[in-house]
């Protein structure tokens, strides 16, 4: 709060596609999609005109004993557009509550067929789940995390896949592949007391937008079903089609037991999660009243009906305008765009899943000596290019682009151009 002493924040008047207008008349581009949930534009005609109706239907109802149609319409959606298997679908109102489900839901799985040893859970470094108490406990960027470890679980932290270390010339898919070897390791030691591994498919997006090859999750998924251990797919941030696929998942061709999905969800609109699970989990909760082996997980806007309109018609987006395919063409487009980064001497690596591009600053390029966290460079690149009217909001020195679908070919060169001089200005001291 006291940086906005200097720095105010901005209040935004309104929303239109990908531009935010504040007050003063000023424009920004969202060049972040607004912390990665919008996908179609900000006032979406489509969805705009889906919340109308529904508002004028229900806009919400008690979500135990009863239920209404957008909920059923939405979870039948989910179920077709989702791996195979996953035919289940729980529903919670923002990710860290998806996250918080998952685990609970696993745990009780295994309580609930006896196994009662299975207390733990196994997560990556540098991973991030959201930031209640059970998900900043799977999480692993200190800066969420480290104030408030005296309150956490204990978990199992394996070194990830995150192919920023891979060695020179070595490949996504060759380095993914070798530090599996210490989630092998961690099974075998581990398996008896684990109830789940939980993982970012493809891109640790809150850990600075670190990617690794799908061959990683191929084996975690062979993994997870030899040592009789569940494997949570935290989508949220990377769910609806970020990585190039509907679901980063789709890239291994794996079916999880748990898939955690919000953000996107909405297209941006309203705060809703889901959790989908497979038959078999949701058998293991199936019994008398008098067994007691319920899942209790109550949110009072569970299932809110605005949220799963909102939820629909951004499906129906996706389906009728053939998204998926778009997006190929605009994350070549993103890709070349960026191509001036590759070369600049403080640039360590320039990275892309899809349609998330992030650009690592770096003090040495060749020894890769970050710039101290001290001296805030990523938010000179935010400050300038706000200046400029674009917002990118870097994750520490990680400049990141991830725009909404909507985004064009001229709007995707002003990001990039206005980046270049947000960096400029960022290290010329
Ligand atoms: N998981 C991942 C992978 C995320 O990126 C986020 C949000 N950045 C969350 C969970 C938490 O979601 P929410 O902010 O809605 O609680």
């Amino acid at each position: 709060m006291k940086d906005h002493e200097t720095f105010p924040i901005i209040p935004i008047k309104k929303g239109q596609g990908i531009w935010l207008e504040d007050f003063d008349g000023n424009r920004y581009l969202d060049a972040i999609s607004s912390w990665w949930v919008n996908l179609f534009g900000h006032a979406n005609p489509a969805i705009n005109a889906a919340l109308k109706d529904q508002l004028d239907t229900l806009e919400h109802v008690i979500f135990a004993g009863f239920t209404h149609e957008s909920a059923i319409k939405l979870a039948e959606k989910l179920v077709e557009i989702t791996p195979e298997g996953l035919n289940r679908c729980f529903y919670a109102d923002n990710g860290s509550a998806a996250v918080e489900v998952a685990l609970k839901m696993s745990f009780h799985y295994w309580r609930n067929r006896g196994q009662t040893q299975k207390t733990r859970f196994i997560t990556l470094e540098n991973s991030y789940h959201g930031e209640t108490l059970g998900a900043l406990a799977v999480g692993n960027v200190p800066l969420y995390k480290e104030t408030y470890a005296p309150l956490l679980m204990d978990v199992i932290t394996v070194p990830g896949p995150d192919c920023y270390h891979r060695e020179p010339g070595e490949s996504w898919a060759d380095y993914s592949s070798r530090r599996f070897e210490l989630m092998e390791q961690a099974l075998q030691q581990h398996s008896a007391t684990v109830c789940a591994v939980i993982i970012e498919p493809l891109v640790q997006c809150a850990g600075s937008m670190r990617m690794y090859d799908p061959v990683y999750l191929k084996l975690l998924r062979e993994a997870c079903d030899n040592y009789n251990v569940h494997l949570i797919v935290d989508e949220i941030a990377v769910g609806f089609g970020r990585t190039g696929t509907m679901f980063a998942c789709e890239q291994a061709a794996i079916s999880p037991d748990f898939m955690c999905l919000s953000k996107g969800l909405t297209g941006g609109y309203l705060p809703l999660s889901a959790v989908l699970t497979t038959d078999q989990v949701y058998q293991a909760f199936y019994d008398e009243y008098q067994n007691m082996t319920a899942f209790l997980h109550s949110h009072s806007y569970t299932g809110n009906a605005l949220a799963c309109r909102a939820g629909l018609a951004t499906i129906d987006i996706f389906q009728q305008q053939n998204i998926i395919e778009k997006n190929k063409a605009l994350a070549e487009i993103m890709a070349n765009t960026a191509l001036r980064f590759h070369n600049h001497p403080q640039v360590a690596e320039v990275r892309q899943t899809g349609m998330i591009l992030a650009i690592e600053l770096v003090k040495n390029k060749h020894t890769r000596e970050p710039f101290p966290w001290q001296e805030r460079r990523g938010l000179k690149v935010y400050q300038y290019a706000l200046s400029k009217g674009v917002l990118l909001r870097p994750l520490g020195n990680v400049i990141y682009f991830m725009p909404p679908y909507i985004v064009t070919e001229d709007e995707l060169l002003l990001i990039a151009e206005v980046a270049e001089q947000g960096i400029q200005y960022a290290i010329k001291d």
